[in-house]
């Protein structure tokens, strides 16, 4: 089972009493706690060798995820410098307390000197800005409810982290040619964010989908009768799809894949574009990007594998009077963002020259969501963060046969696109609903990745602004 481990500062001179108090309290501070994945006790660091054993067991053991420190008493920052130092695992310091309030008759000396949070964190925090760390600081009481779900979004964000360092994509082909944003050093992507991107030949597939047997197709015929309506008589096509789908998930699971890609201008020897095939391994929690996109795919399957809303997602054209923006993509949205039961249609695609592709129309749920993109600067990535509302399509568009999502970008269309494109964000994006800010922070934060949020409060003069320090400041780090 994956944890977190706990893990308490003190040291030697307050004697065997106070630490058997120390640790008795920690325990007990994770019992009250209800985080969303487990803490577990870990022990009492009281010298130098403490800490190094700790963290040195921390890094080799797969199930934890990362450590959270809290300084009980006075825990002296030397002996914690090479621990921290070594450490590979996030790591959270949280300053809490045992007691809520001062208990006016029980303060005495020993009391001082056990409830030394208040002074033995600040100590502890010193030392985090002195080696320069990266840390979450959690400030709250271990009783209140806040405190709970400030570390539970940070325990999200350590499992999004842990799933990015070992996410493998698949790339079936090559990128779109011509096209730029797609592009990407896809070592410095392995080195900062721990993704294997590689390419299997469209060869490899398309002798895959040969080898599918009518059995296998009829079995997935019958997955997707449960979950969609059929609205097409080319029962043939929805066959390829389903064909494709086998193949590419066989594929994806031999190589411990959790992300592909592919394009409409690679596919040899295939008679469709992957439409539906796509959308239900979207929807099995696959990541996917369009014309070779990898860092839209990994990005989309990074915020599946921890149970979010999410979807691969293009900004696609505009109602400018209104303000909104339509999402869609030529066929590959995720159903887990429908508001209504998914229709398999089959129509002509216009480009790529292939047969007519079966794909999943429907309409996307409405509620507060972000666009997300991450984009190379050739000497470092940038995440850029679009809060958006999203509505229901204010027209039916009967004759788009696609999936369509609509939204309200904040603070408003003009000034959204202004900082977007100001920004270098890209047309692929990944739609998340329901995702707190603090949760990219924190992710970005961890990788050490440039993160630029637009929000309701957006200025495009600040914007530029703060994109020229983190320029200076990216540059210097170097
Ligand atoms: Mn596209």
């Amino acid at each position: 089972m994956k944890t977190f481990w706990f893990v308490v500062g003190s040291q030697l001179l307050y004697g065997e009493e106070t630490l058997k108090k120390v640790e008795e309290n920690a325990k007990h501070i994770i019992e009250t706690m209800k985080t969303k994945h487990p803490i577990i006790y870990k022990g009492i660091v009281k010298t130098w060798e403490d800490a190094n054993d700790i963290v040195r067991h921390a890094n080799f053991d797969e199930d934890c995820l990362g450590i959270i420190s809290f300084c009980h008493t006075f825990s002296p920052s030397k002996m914690w410098v090479n621990a921290l130092q070594n450490l590979q695992k996030p790591w959270m310091h949280l300053h809490t307390q045992l007691n809520v309030d001062i208990p006016n008759e029980a303060i005495n000396m020993d009391y001082m000197n056990l409830h030394q949070s208040a002074h033995g964190d600040r100590e502890h925090g010193f030392i985090g800005a002195r080696l320069d760390q990266a840390r979450k600081i959690v400030v709250g009481h271990y009783k209140n409810k806040a405190t709970w779900e400030q570390i539970s979004l940070w325990q999200d964000v350590v499992m999004a982290v842990s799933v990015s360092r070992d996410l493998k994509v698949i790339r079936f082909g090559d990128n779109m040619r011509e096209v730029a944003v797609t592009e990407g050093d896809k070592l410095e992507a392995q080195k900062k964010l721990g993704w294997q991107v590689n390419t299997i030949g469209v060869g490899h597939l398309v002798e895959e989908i040969n080898k599918i047997t009518d059995l296998e197709v009829a079995t997935k015929l019958e997955e997707y009768q449960t979950k969609y309506t059929f609205h097409t008589k080319n029962i043939p096509a929805i066959k390829y799809q389903a064909k494709a789908e086998i193949a590419i998930s066989k594929i994806l699971r031999e190589m411990k894949a959790g992300a592909f890609t592919n394009t409409f201008e690679d596919l040899y020897g295939m008679e469709q574009l992957p439409g539906l095939a796509t959308q239900n391994l979207m929807a099995a929690g696959y990541g996917y990007g369009g014309e070779g996109d990898w860092k839209v795919a990994a990005m989309t399957r990074i915020f599946k594998a921890i149970n979010k809303t999410a979807s691969f997602m293009e900004d696609y054209t505009y109602d400018w009077k209104n303000g909104y923006v339509l999402g869609s993509h030529m066929l590959e949205v995720c159903p887990t963002i429908a508001t209504d039961l998914p229709r398999i249609e089959v129509h002509p695609l216009g480009i790529g020259g292939k047969a007519d592709p079966a794909r999943l129309v429907f309409t996307g749920k409405t509620g507060f969501a972000k666009t997300i993109a991450l984009i190379d600067l050739g000497h470092r990535f940038r995440l850029i963060v679009q809060d958006v509302e999203c509505i229901l399509p204010t027209q039916t568009m009967p004759n788009l046969p696609v999936a369509r999502v609509m939204w309200r970008p904040e603070p408003n269309l003009e000034t959204s696109a202004l900082c977007w494109l100001t920004a270098g964000g890209s047309h692929h994006t990944t739609l998340v609903y329901d995702l707190p800010i603090d949760f990219m922070r924190d992710f970005a934060d961890i990788l050490n990745i440039e993160l630029v949020h637009i929000h309701k409060d957006t200025d495009i003069n600040k914007l530029k602004d703060t994109l020229k320090l983190n320029e200076i400041y990216y540059q210097l780090r170097r």
